[in-house]
């Protein structure tokens, strides 16, 4: 982590995690939409996810029909091979990993299958999408391990302050 914004920040996401939830509540989606493309940007230039990758070795993504088709194809697998192999059902009835960390994390935390990984993975964690306001269970959950998503709310909650 290479800014000041992320100084202790695994404890400050758990104290600020009451605050977020309300700037969550109350944030003014169209406000929030303008700022998040630069605020996203900022953010993944102060952190480095090659360094992090907790959500790769934490949880799953959701392997949509799409995602399966193009990457059991891209492996060389049959989908039926691949799923059985990979994946199986969450409580929602998605795919997911059959365990983490991910199978497709290298030991240097690049991806494996980095050209054609789940929409999922390359929308993580939603910083520049309605979804941060639209989901903000999700959010919240999010910022007690992704230091992107404690960056983004910071400067979003900063900024409604002024
Ligand atoms: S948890 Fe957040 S900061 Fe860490 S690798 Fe994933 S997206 Fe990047
Ligand atoms: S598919 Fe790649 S980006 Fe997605 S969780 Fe696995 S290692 Fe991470």
């Amino acid at each position: 982590m290479t800014t000041d914004a992320l100084q202790n920040w695994e404890k400050k996401t758990k104290e600020h995690r009451k605050s977020y939830q309300q700037f969550l509540k109350r944030a003014d989606k169209n406000k929030v939409l303008k700022q998040l493309p630069v605020l996203h940007e900022e953010a993944f230039e102060a952190v480095d996810c090659l360094t992090c990758a907790r959500c790769c070795k934490n949880y799953s993504p959701r392997f949509k029909t799409p995602d399966v088709k193009r990457i059991a194809r891209g492996l060389g697998l049959k989908e039926s091979v691949f799923i059985d192999t990979y994946l199986k059902v969450d409580e929602d009835g998605d795919f997911v990993v059959k365990q983490s960390p991910c199978p497709f994390l290298n030991p240097d935390n690049t991806c494996s299958i980095y050209e054609m990984r789940p929409s999922d993975c390359a929308r993580f964690p939603y910083t520049d999408e309605d979804v941060l306001i639209k989901r903000p269970a999700l959010t919240l959950k999010n910022s007690e391990f992704c230091p992107i998503t404690y960056y983004v709310l910071e400067k979003l909650i900063a900024g409604a302050l002024k």
